[in-house]
């Protein structure tokens, strides 16, 4: 039996996992993609201390070189259910089931999508959710990014020096990313932004071609190679559906001690419902949940 298994390699998975193992934790990770979670869909990072300017790859990389470096046990496994049985809580993944303890749950979220017309013709044939991944498809072609918050305006940023035009589609009439991001996108030059506009339509034919887009009264048909969206997140939680532990929204409700309302499970990082979703938000709930783990199992 495990003393801590944690889901999810995102920043808070693996913060745990160094707060665990250096509390002599038995401890796994569990993992259905790749280490990293979202900070890899993340072109740049500049506001993780101690890196003034790394790329999300390698902010994630260091992140699990440390992991290993203690000899977590990785389990590159998805989880498909998890069960409580008051004493010990039970970890089911696709092939296989594990018992612990305790559990922290560290899933993160996922993209949310616009759910227009035409969307589900062109998902990863034009349309995608991660300008790191797919932005090189787009040299010196005309892209659109859909959002006005912070990971719209770094991800335009770094879509500008590879596309040729960028326009922004935003629906209010003003960008709610921080100040600095909005005073850099300023300087650039290949950047349109759209405000009071909503995308109605995805058309085109084998692959995205163009955007019907109503900006304030108009509304307009843009031809375009490729769009980014970045209009807000999705918990990833589907797995716990038998667990009291949710919101209305599907996020993990926790109390300051990250602790759910089932002893012994406990949850970290943007699956929770909290106000600031960071790296650094996420690395901090993750030290918090191993401390309150560490309480709970010495009880
Ligand atoms: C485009 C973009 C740009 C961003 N830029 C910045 C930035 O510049 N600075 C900043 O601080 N933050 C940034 N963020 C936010 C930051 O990436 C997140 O706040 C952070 O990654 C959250 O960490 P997490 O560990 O909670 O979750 P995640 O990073 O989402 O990791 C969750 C992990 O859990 C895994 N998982 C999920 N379900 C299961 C399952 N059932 N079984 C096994 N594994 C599972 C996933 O595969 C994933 O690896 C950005 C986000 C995006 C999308």
């Amino acid at each position: 039996m495990y003393d801590l298994l944690i889901i999810g390699s995102g920043p808070a998975g693996m913060t745990a996992a160094i707060y665990g193992k250096r509390a002599e934790l038995n401890v796994a990770i569990f993992e259905k993609g790749a280490p990293g979670g979202q900070v890899l869909n993340t072109a740049f990072v500049d506001n993780y201390p101690g890196f003034k300017h790394a790329s999300g790859y390698e902010l994630a990389s260091s992140m699990f070189e440390h992991v290993l470096s203690l000899g977590v046990e990785t389990k590159f496994e998805e989880v498909i259910d998890v069960k409580d049985f008051g004493e010990y809580k039970e970890v089911i993944t696709t092939t296989n089931s594990y018992q612990a303890k305790s559990l922290l749950i560290a899933s993160g979220t996922v993209p949310r999508k616009l759910r227009v017309k035409g969307e589900e013709n062109f998902i990863y044939r034009g349309i995608s959710w991660c300008a790191i991944c797919d932005g090189a498809l787009y040299k010196d072609k005309d892209v659109l990014v859909v959002g006005g918050g912070n990971s719209a305006v770094e991800e335009t940023i770094y879509l500008s020096s590879i596309a040729r035009k960028i326009t922004i589609v935003q629906n209010l009439d003003h960008l709610t990313a921080e100040k600095s991001l909005v005073q850099k996108l300023k300087t650039i030059s290949n950047v349109e932004v759209l405000y009071e506009a909503n995308v109605l339509e995805f058309k085109g034919n084998e692959s995205l071609e163009s955007v019907i887009v109503k900006h304030r009264n108009e509304e307009k048909e843009i031809k375009i190679d490729g769009v980014f969206e970045y209009i807000g997140l999705i918990p990833v939680t589907h797995f716990l559906k038998n667990l009291p532990i949710l919101n209305n929204q599907g996020y993990i409700q926790t109390n300051e001690f990250l602790e759910t309302k089932i002893p012994g499970i406990f949850a970290a990082g943007d699956v929770i419902e909290k106000h600031v979703r960071q790296i650094v938000t996420a690395t901090n709930d993750g030290a918090i949940a191993v401390q309150s783990v560490l309480k709970y199992i010495n009880k």
